[in-house]
């Protein structure tokens, strides 16, 4: 029997389901949790009893999170000598919801990304960074209030895809001969030691992409959905991307206004008409859709970050750009994240950053990634009550100054507290 059927069994809880589309929550929902590797353990041991103290409270006992441990990374390779066993992704794909803290991946060998496997077996298209400032904590910018921006990252295609070939091996010379003879591409871009790496971006990839930041945007009140790309150099691929992100806009006519729209009327009516029809727009209260280049946007991130509100891109790009804005609310020990597929709604919450493997076991590393990312979880399986009491609670963790080493050495006059010990003081404001 596999081993979740096995462990799942005597575990007194319920599956969510998934009913026309929408998630079914009982109220004593399984959830499949990985711990991680490296200050996995910390992290989890501490956010599990901030979830179980939060959501004990705010529903007083009538629900509760069956918690259900499955195996990726290195304890894995201990139990089951692999570092993802068929039986985590079974497990996943039948509890719906999951969460997961860090694991390892070398650098330029070795084995492939358990994080972009899981993603990809199951197609998990979107990652879901968002980014907002918590009072008190310290930021290198002088407004990090100002920064309040979801990222909708494409978490399946792009050069993250994982094809490519090795510099010098018969495979990359196949491909680099393929490219010479047929393709016709310049002998002088290789040499006998080029490595080969392919960029993939789909219509259907990028338009599901899109419409689930539109959508999260219009449920969420937010005003502008920002296509970030560079399509000027990579036009086949980024531009693409986001020529396509405009073609979704024509579904949300009666909600959203696009600037492929107003360059269209800019173009055959003149400015006035164009601008007229943005500020109707706006005066109606549509939805903004617009694009900006990545550069651009990294600079813009940083002078005028209130511009932006949901942001769109593709992987590359995603994954720079989250660690960049997190960088300015906090760093990544205190941003949350999440990988879904928002047509399964199949979800993996996780602790976006890595294994910190110098601090592994010393109960020292900020938990708070893990406990925002379980945030993010409650409110998918809209336990919002819950979701806002940890939520709450931290922010007021954080500005008596109890906080971890991380916030501690950029802080004055504050207390340095373990992990374990900054669940405590999360628990004790609940
Ligand atoms: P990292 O593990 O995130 O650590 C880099 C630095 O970030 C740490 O030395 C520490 O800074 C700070 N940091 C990380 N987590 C923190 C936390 N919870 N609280 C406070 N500070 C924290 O990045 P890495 O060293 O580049 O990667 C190590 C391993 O993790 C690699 O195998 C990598 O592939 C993997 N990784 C996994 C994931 C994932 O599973 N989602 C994500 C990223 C990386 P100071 O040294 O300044 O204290």
């Amino acid at each position: 029997m596999a081993y979740f059927e096995k462990l799942a069994e005597p575990l007194l809880g319920e599956k969510i389901t998934v009913i026309d589309g929408k998630l079914k929550v009982p109220d004593c929902p399984i959830v499949p949790f990985i711990e991680g590797d490296g200050v996995g353990s910390d992290v989890w041991n501490a956010s599990k009893r901030v979830f179980d103290a939060a959501v004990d409270k705010a529903y007083m006992g009538k629900k509760k999170i069956v918690w259900f441990e499955v195996y990726a990374g290195e304890k894995a390779k201990q139990h089951y000598d692999t570092f993802l066993p068929n039986d985590t992704l079974n497990a996943i794909k039948e509890y719906i919801v999951a969460i997961k803290g860090p694991l390892t991946t070398p650098v330029g060998k070795g084995i492939r990304s358990i994080n972009v496997s899981l993603r990809q077996e199951l197609d998990l298209y979107v990652c879901l960074r968002p980014i907002k400032y918590l009072e008190g904590v310290p930021s290198p910018v002088k407004n990090p209030s100002d920064v309040d921006i979801v990222i909708f990252r494409e978490n399946s295609e792009d050069i993250y895809a994982g094809i490519e070939w090795e510099a010098g091996l018969e495979d990359a010379k196949k491909v680099i001969s393929f490219l010479k003879d047929t393709m016709g591409v310049k002998e002088s871009y290789f040499t006998e030691n080029t490595g080969i790496g392919v960029k993939i971006v789909s219509k259907e990839g990028t338009k599901r992409l899109i419409k689930a930041a539109i959508e999260y945007a219009l449920a969420n009140d937010r005003k502008v959905v920002t296509i970030v790309h560079k399509g000027n150099i990579m036009k086949y691929t980024e531009g693409a991307f986001r020529n396509w992100a405009y073609e979704v806009a024509k579904e949300y006519e009666d909600y959203l206004f696009s600037m492929a729209t107003y360059e269209q009327i800019l173009k055959e009516k003149g400015y006035e008409e164009a601008e007229y029809a943005l500020n109707e727009a706006k005066r109606k209260g549509k939805l903004l859709l617009n694009d900006v280049l990545t550069d651009a946007f990294l600079q813009h991130a940083l002078i005028k970050p209130k511009e932006y509100s949901v942001i769109a891109t593709l992987n590359l790009n995603g994954d720079y750009i989250s660690d960049a804005l997190a960088a300015q609310v906090g760093g990544i020990g205190l941003a949350p994240g999440a990988n879904i597929n928002y047509e399964t709604c199949h979800a993996i919450f996780e602790a976006t950053h890595g294994t910190a493997p110098k601090y592994a076991g010393l109960d020292k590393v900020n938990p708070s990634s893990m406990i925002l990312s379980g945030v993010l979880m409650l409110e998918y399986i809209g336990w919002k009550e819950a979701a806002s009491l940890i939520a709450a609670a931290l922010n007021k963790a954080i500005l008596k100054k109890h906080v971890t080493y991380d916030l501690c050495r950029l802080m004055d006059d504050a207390t340095e507290v373990k992990c374990s010990e900054f669940a405590n003081c999360i628990i004790e404001n609940l």
